[in-house]
Parts: structure tokens; sequence; C-alpha cells
């Protein structure tokens, strides 16, 4: 579980870095185009300055691809911040190239814990409100003509507004991902990659509220691996967990549409089976406990091990809770154990819910 935690955290950590790249060659992009800009309207150590700042994109996109994630971040923000007050002390605020400055926020606020956030912080709203002083008291140092300043500023506000909503749904995508993630693992058991308990019985409890509305069957079949304690003493802890994941795999195959199996607990495993009456649930039981039987867990020595599974059934009766009907289930398999194992034995008092067949 922790291995795959780490997993995870590792997919996010990629993904952040690869949309760093991105941005970078966007940003590079961005001053190619700011490049051709100044050399038309002036001021053209604006123009020297932009391709200054595409060869620092292109050197932090190379720095990232071979993993120099620190140096690579600095040389962006010294870019950014370089570029906006350079740009807003050029040609004035009117130019828009503050709103660069606002994309730090982001970066700021999910960088870690608020202790390392607020002289950050602090530090860009002084830098942002100094910059407007500076360039309303000192006025543009190189002003430029007013139709070339509106589309400066219509510029810089689109890029702004792309590059903000790119890097939103980054970060909401990644939170549903995790999210996707953190509900499989918590429904899911660690070893035989079944559904686990908890995810089943609520799965019951919803399956039984739509039997009892449709008026249709609904069962539970409990198998329980024969003298696995024995396996386990025999040879070892560890073919125990392989002989769990091999039946594991043979009860999913088994599940046809609708059934759901769960690993119930160590060596015991629950079906829950839909519009399914206690015959038919027998039947069931009956071909998995044959199936089971059948397929030894191939090894090398010895070759193979066969291993068998009790199991008890039973079908849901209209005024039950799903507790009373575990416990018939559990009686049965009881049953099958105490009867000499490898069986089934079906605990149902009248099911009368029609059969899906009848
Ligand atoms: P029976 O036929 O009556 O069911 O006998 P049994 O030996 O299968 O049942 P018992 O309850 O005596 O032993 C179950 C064993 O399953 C004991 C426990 O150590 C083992 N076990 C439980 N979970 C795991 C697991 O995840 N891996 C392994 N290898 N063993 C487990
Ligand atoms: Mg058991
Ligand atoms: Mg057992």
């Amino acid at each position: 579980m922790n291995l795959a935690i780490d997993a995870r955290r590792t997919t996010a950590h990629r993904a952040f870095w690869l949309m760093t790249r991105r941005v970078t060659i966007l940003a590079a992009s961005v001053d190619a185009i700011f490049f051709v800009f100044f050399l038309w309207s002036g001021p053209a150590y604006m123009a020297w300055i932009n391709l200054l700042s595409i060869g620092l994109y292109a050197t932090a996109n190379r720095l990232l691809a071979h993993r120099y994630n620190t140096p690579a971040l600095w040389l962006i923000w010294l870019e950014v911040m370089g570029h906006a007050i350079i740009g807003t002390l050029a040609v004035g605020w009117e130019a828009g190239f503050h709103y660069y400055l606002v994309m730090f926020i982001p970066a700021i606020m999910v960088s870690g814990y608020i202790s390392r956030i607020v002289v950050p912080l602090a530090a860009l709203f002084s830098i942002y409100v100094g910059m407007y002083l500076a360039a309303t008291y000192f006025g543009p140092l190189s002003p430029i003509a007013g139709s070339a300043l509106v589309a400066l500023y219509l510029f810089n506000v689109s890029v702004f507004f792309a590059m903000a909503s790119y890097t939103a749904r980054f970060f909401y995508q990644r939170v549903r991902q995790s999210e996707s993630q953190l509900r499989e693992y918590a429904a899911r058991d660690a070893l035989t990659g079944l559904f686990n308990r908890r995810y089943l019985l609520d799965l019951a409890g919803r399956e039984q509220t739509r039997a009892r509305r449709e008026n249709a069957p609904l069962s539970l079949a409990i198998a329980d691996i024969d003298h696995f304690k024995s396996i386990n003493d025999s040879h070892g802890h560890e073919t125990g967990d392989q002989v769990l994941v091999h039946v594991a795999g043979i009860l999913e195959r088994c599940c046809r549409a609708g059934d759901t199996v769960a690993r119930w607990g160590g060596e015991e495993f629950l079906f829950l089976l839909p519009n399914t009456n206690a015959d038919e649930a027998t039947l069931f039981a009956t071909r998995v406990c044959e199936t089971v039987a059948e397929r030894s867990l191939p090894r090398e020595d010895p070759p193979t091990l066969a291993c068998t599974l009790s199991l008890g059934v039973a079908c849901l009766s209209e005024d039950e809770s799903l507790t009373e009907a575990l416990a018939r289930a559990d009686a049965a398999l009881y049953e099958s154990k105490t009867a000499g194992r490898n069986r089934v034995t079906a605990n149902s008092p009248a099911c009368n819910q029609p059969a899906r067949s009848a």
C-alpha cells in the first residue's frame, strides 16, 4: 500500500515537471512574438531582452529534461519576474506585463506549508505594488504608440488567461486523478486485487434495496479455503499468499455479469449474486467449488499445489437483514466444513422470490 502511494506521488510529481517543461516551450514562443513586436514597435532593447528570455527558457527546458528541476525553476522565476518588471518600467503599467506576476500566486500557494509561503507571498505583493508605484510616478521609460500599447495589452491579457486556465485545469485534473485512485485503493484488497469487505458491504446494501424494489432474488455465497493453515505451515506464508491470489483469480473469472466477489477476510471470500435464487446460487457455488478443485497452483517444487474450497449459500428473504443472511451463509459454510469440506451447503428458508430462469 505504501509502495502504491509512493508510486502515485511519483506520478503526480512527474506530471508537474512535465507541465513545467510545456510551459517553458509556450513561454519561449510568447517571447519570440514579443521579439518581433519590439523590433517593429521599439524600444529595441526590449527585443534583445526577449531574445535573452528565449535563451533562459531553452536552458530551463534542457535542465528539466535532465531532472535539474530546482535550477530550472529558479531560471523560470528569474525570467518571469525580470521580464514583468522591465516590461512595466519600459512601456508602462497599461501594457499588462504585471499580469505575469499573478501567475506566481498559485505556484507559491501549492509549494508547501503556510510558514513557507508567507514571506514569498509578501515579497510578491511588495514587488507588484512597487512596480505599480514606479510605473505611475516615473512614467514609462520608453513609451510606445497608443495602438501598439493596446495590441500589447490585449496580447498579454490573452496569454495570461490561457496560462491561468491551463494551470488551473492541470491542478483540477491532478486532484480528480488522486481522488479516483484513492477511491480504488479504498475499495480493493492489496494482496488479491479483489474488492474488499467494506466495498462489498456497501454494494450489498444497495443491491438489497434494489432487489426489494424489483421483487428480485438476491443470494450470498461464502467460500473458505480448506486447510489453509496447513498450506502455510508446510509451504510457507509466501506460498500461502500465492494460493490466495490464484484462488481469487479463479473466483473472479467464475463471476457472471452482475456478480461480485470480495476478499471477506483471511482465506474467506464472499460472492454477491443479484437476480439469483437459492437453487441458482447453489449451482453457481458448486461450479466454483469444482473449478478451484480442478485448477491447482502451478509451481516448481512440488510442480502443483492443489487446494479446495468449502462454500455456504444463502438467499436473502424479503424481511431479512444482511447480517442475518450472512449468518445463515456462515452456518451453511460451517456445515460444509463439518461434512468433510470441498463441498457446498445451502441454508435457505423458502426464498419466496421468483427464480431468474423460472
Ligand atoms: P479450515 O479448513 O477449517 O478452514 O481450516 P483452515 O486452516 O483453512 O482455517 P484456519 O482458520 O485454522 O486458518 C486460516 C489461516 O489463514 C490462518 C492464517 O494465518 C491464514 N491467513 C490469513 N490471512 C492470510 C494471508 O493474507 N496470507 C497467508 N499466507 N495466510 C493467511
Ligand atoms: Mg477461515
Ligand atoms: Mg479455511
